[in-house]
């Protein structure tokens, strides 16, 4: 069982030189974590920002992410693990700002990011594993080194940064709805930004042609045949859960544009400003 903990995450970034922090691409800004790099930065680790699952958005929204984190001052590269695109500018990219051989990566990031995709795909057919690293704190076994190219080692544990945040954060950064006490909640939310992102996602993934999100959820519940025993009315809390797993499946389809992050950022520099 792998515990998401500060604690574990700063115990593999120290046996590091490298780590990917991966985001998704259908919304960066949620899915990266500050936390996590100010941690890399002050360990003095190389962090390279990986959008994956570029495969559910359009290729220059992809680019314009890129480019924003670049404006940063992060590397970024950009990939669809599971599709295997990617991985070779991913390795030019570790290349890059690996200074002194043998280097070690590490791959972080919230849950369902892809991280353990990636590792699969770094793996690639030079799969030996090799030296164990002894100790790792919350893992039942010790991480594992596993050589990924010439003078190039990883850590085959992925680093899980922790879920914190609102209902909506939680849901974003791929808490599982069975984990959730409340699951309609996080699911209003999402069908809104689904329905103000995508207009035709709802219609699309369930083929409801509805824009209130709680009558969303009873047309699904109604569709599905799922009420309560007690007074049969429809049971929206399945339908939640399903809305939420359908989220992180990417059958409910919806990016949030880059523009709407500049254009936040730019309001908020120029309150800073004033
Ligand atoms: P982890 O929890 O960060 O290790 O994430 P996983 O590697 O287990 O991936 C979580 C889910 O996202 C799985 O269902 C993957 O198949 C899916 N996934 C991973 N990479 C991609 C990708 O590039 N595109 C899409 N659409 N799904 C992906």
């Amino acid at each position: 069982m792998i515990l998401a903990s500060w604690r574990s995450l700063a115990w593999i970034i120290r046996r590091a030189d490298v780590v990917l922090e991966v985001v998704d691409a259908r919304d960066p800004i949620s899915t990266r974590s500050r936390r996590l790099e100010r941690m890399v930065t002050s360990l003095q680790k190389k962090l390279i920002i990986v959008i994956n699952k570029t495969d559910l958005i359009p290729r220059e929204v992809a680019e314009k992410w890129k480019r924003i984190f670049e404006d940063q001052g992060y590397r970024t590269v950009y990939m669809a693990a599971r599709d295997h695109k990617g991985t070779r500018v991913l390795r030019r990219a570790i290349r890059d700002v690996v200074e002194t051989y043998p280097a070690i990566v590490a791959v972080t990031g919230f849950p369902k990011t892809g991280k353990s995709t990636i590792i699969n795909a770094l793996k690639g057919r030079h799969s030996a594993s090799t030296s164990p690293i002894p100790g790792s704190p919350g893992y039942t076994t010790h991480a594992q080194l596993y050589r990924i190219g010439e003078n190039l080692y990883m850590i085959d544990t992925p680093g899980v940064i922790p879920v914190e945040g609102g209902p909506l954060e939680a849901v974003l950064r791929g808490r599982p709805p069975e984990q959730l006490r409340d699951p309609v909640r996080p699911a209003v939310m999402l069908l809104e930004r689904a329905l103000k992102y995508n207009p035709r996602a709802v219609k699309d993934a369930y083929g409801i042609d509805e824009t209130d999100p709680y009558k969303i959820l009873e047309l699904i519940a109604i569709k599905r045949g799922w009420k309560y025993k007690s007074d049969g009315e429809p049971l929206i809390e399945e339908a939640a859960r399903t809305v939420i797993r359908d989220y992180h499946t990417g059958k409910l389809l919806f990016y949030v544009p880059p523009e709407e992050y500049m254009l936040r950022r730019g309001q908020h520099s120029a309150r800073r400003t004033r």
